[in-house]
């Protein structure tokens, strides 16, 4: 909570919301809060009462089919219960449809309106979906489910690249009250068996190839080969993408998309659920390990994503939202699909990549249907900015309002030229921070009413109480200017109710490690004036001398060097400090390494960056310049990955199946040999 008034903090040197933000909002359309004490006001009685807070939210944003008898259960704890740890259950009693909430009220309402604007691979082959168009492929693909024997309850596996059957499949299951689980579409054969087996799934729903950044993927060959061990798998429906004829096909098991879709008429009703009941399972990107199906219940899910789209980015039904991460990660679930959808406004779905055919691809887009909300992850950015700002200043950028960073901690440097060569210093920056098991944002400043600070998430978003706790002694730390552990003291409608099939590993995980609080894995801290900063994981904080160091802040200050184009830092042992830290570091010119006494040259600059920018004791024992750092398929870096090599573990890796370029691994380990 902050405890400063707005106006102390900008003279402290928070940056003010963009001058003119609620004017350039659509027209006919109100602002949602009218300034940041609106805000404060309302997160006061979100957190003094959030059954009654959350209830009105309810009943006002969602359509319900029967309404619910309780806003939360068990009514009378308003936090994390010590003995059982047990999440609550929200909108007890109330049925719902979820796609009825997303689809049917707006198409009901003004079916030409435009629901998703498809950007293919190619520029210039893509099409426009209206919402009464969206509804009846909805309705049909609804009814092939059916005919497939899913029933309410059941799991369908989807393995689908970016394009607008991704949406119509996921309502089409959600329509049927059945539970749609996504796996992102990069991921390998085995781990997609290895999802389908523990969702138990007995439908996957994919295309025959697809399409990115100008290259083919065998998609349906990937699904064959997984499909070799998933015996319980009846059926496959598969879309026609690109049409290639050889792909491999199994009588009886495969059907077309396009065949059955015709057998079908136009309109379905939606089958009501209960609150609790699941809407989906999705596996978390795997940067620490085993992957994790993380189920989200209905009513509770929908609400967060739509209540942070709404505030967070200021989206209103006229709004473009160009959310540019993939409907195989949360990011895409909240704010691809459910989110705009269900506040009726339009979303773009984009296929290709930033890179294809050049740099300037978002930019264009965001020029073409002039985009109003944009949001991306800071590893994307770090390549933009990398390629150099030519690529953005040709194009017309005016409509965008709001730019959300997701995914990892953003470096200020990073914050700064998203701030002045994409928004022009005139759009919001919301670095947004949430988890696959928090369903939607939770620590994040709100469009055109919160002041924000490069580099920070800002303050809570309604009904999160953040709370941050000593590592050692399991201790709340109170007051401003405090570092820890971070977690949150409440339940709140949109987080995770179990890992499925496991709710024990479900308590064990995020409710068990500090008794009374959801636990997130991150580290973070709250400065002097009440704005949060996440410091990045847990396991990856380094432990010099006794000084618990960030690796987000070394890194932040690494950014800082005009030739780096990315780092991960991570501790290795020494006899003397216990740990010191080794930075890998990416330059942005690979030539400039090449001779051995100007790296040795821009080593000591780095070093001499960290020293200043954060003090003697934070500098890199070791620097390694490197060609390119390992990354999770959603882009995060995977610093265990280093961990391990600095260690002489190189044959203890773990699952290093959900790295984006697993070639990299062996070139650490040259890099660290030969140093
Ligand atoms: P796994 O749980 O399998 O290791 P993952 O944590 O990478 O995978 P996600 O749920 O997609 O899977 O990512 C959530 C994590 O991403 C957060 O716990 C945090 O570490 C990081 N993160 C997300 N948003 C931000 C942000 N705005 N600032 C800093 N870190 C962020
Ligand atoms: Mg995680």
């Amino acid at each position: 909570m902050p405890t400063k008034d707005l106006d102390l903090l900008l003279r402290e040197g928070a940056l003010q919301p963009p001058k003119g933000f609620f004017e350039r909002r659509p027209p006919n359309s109100k602002p949602f809060l009218k300034n940041f004490d609106e805000y404060l006001k309302l997160y006061k009685q979100s957190i003094d009462d959030p059954e009654k807070f959350f209830s009105q939210m309810a009943i006002e944003n969602l359509s319900w089919s029967k309404k619910f008898d309780y806003g939360r259960l068990p009514t009378n704890e308003k936090i994390f219960n010590k003995e059982t740890c047990d999440a609550a259950a929200w909108f007890v009693g109330g049925e719902l449809n979820a796609c009825y909430n997303c689809v049917d009220r707006h198409a009901l309402l003004n079916p030409n309106k435009p629901a998703i604007i498809y950007e293919a691979d190619e520029p210039n082959e893509g099409y426009i979906l209206t919402f009464g168009e969206l509804l009846k492929k909805i309705c049909q693909v609804s009814q092939i489910l059916k005919q497939l024997g899913v029933k309410k309850g059941d799991t369908v596996a989807v393995y689908l690249p970016m394009i607008p059957e991704a949406i119509i499949t996921l309502m089409a299951i959600v329509r049927i009250g059945a539970i749609h689980s996504v796996i992102f579409a990069g991921f390998s054969s085995a781990s997609l068996r290895d999802r389908i087996i523990d969702a138990n799934s007995k439908i996957v729903i994919t295309s025959d190839e697809s399409k990115r950044g100008g290259k083919i993927i065998e998609t349906k060959k990937i699904v064959d080969e997984a499909l070799k061990q998933c015996p319980a798998v009846t059926n496959v429906l598969v879309f026609k993408r690109t049409g290639n004829s050889h792909i491999p096909w199994t009588k009886g098991r495969d059907l077309w998309w396009h065949e059955e879709i015709n057998k079908y008429i136009p309109y379905i009703p939606p089958t009501a659920v209960s609150s609790e009941d699941p809407l989906f399972l999705l596996y978390t990107s795997g940067s620490t390990g085993k992957p994790k199906g993380v189920q989200h219940n209905t009513a509770g899910y929908l609400l967060g994503a739509l209540l942070t789209t709404k505030y967070v980015f200021d989206v209103h039904p006229d709004d473009i939202l160009f959310t540019a991460g993939d409907v195989g990660w949360i990011t895409g679930h909240s704010y691809v699909v459910y989110g705009p959808l269900l506040n009726g406004a339009t979303t773009v779905v984009f296929e290709g990549t930033p890179a294809y055919p050049n740099y300037s691809r978002y930019w264009e887009i965001v020029d073409k249907y002039k985009v109003t909300q944009f949001y991306v992850a800071p590893t994307a950015l770090r390549l933009l900015k990398r390629a150099g700002s030519k690529y953005v200043e040709n194009y017309d950028l005016s409509s965008l309002r709001t730019l959300g960073s997701v995914g990892e901690p953003i470096a200020p440097e990073v914050w700064e030229w998203y701030n002045e060569f994409v928004g022009r210093n005139n759009a919001h920056i919301c670095d947004t921070y949430w988890q696959t098991e928090t369903g939607s944002h939770i620590i994040a400043p709100l469009a055109g009413i919160t002041p924000t600070k490069a580099g920070s998430a800002s303050f809570p978003f309604f009904g999160i109480d953040p709370v941050i706790v000593d590592p050692v002694s399991g201790e709340e730390l109170i007051g401003n200017d405090v570092e820890g552990v971070l977690c949150v003291r409440n339940p709140w409608p949109s987080m995770a109710r179990s890992i499925w099939n496991d709710y024990n590993r479900f308590l064990d995980t995020y409710l068990k490690p500090f008794r009374g609080y959801y636990f997130t894995g991150d580290g973070a801290a709250r400065d002097k004036d009440g704005f949060y900063w996440i410091l990045g994981r847990v396991d990856d904080v380094v432990n010099v001398s006794g000084h618990r160091l960030s690796t987000a802040e070394i890194e932040s200050a690494l950014i800082e060097h005009h030739l780096v184009a990315e780092s991960a830092v991570v501790g290795f042992p020494d006899e003397l400090t216990g740990s010191a830290v080794a930075a890998f570091v990416a330059l942005k010119d690979k030539s400039l390494y090449s001779d051995d006494d100007n790296a040795n040259d821009i080593k000591k600059q780095l070093i001499v960056t960290v020293r200043k920018e954060i003090g003697p004791f934070a500098a890199p024992k070791m620097i390694l310049l490197v060609n390119d750092l390992p990354k999770t398929r959603s882009g995060k870096i995977m610093r265990r990955i280093m961990r391990k090599i600095l260690a002489g573990e190189e044959d203890q890796l773990g699952d290093v199946s959900t790295l984006s370029n697993p070639d990299v691994v062996q070139h650490l380990i040259d890099v660290v040999k030969s140093n």
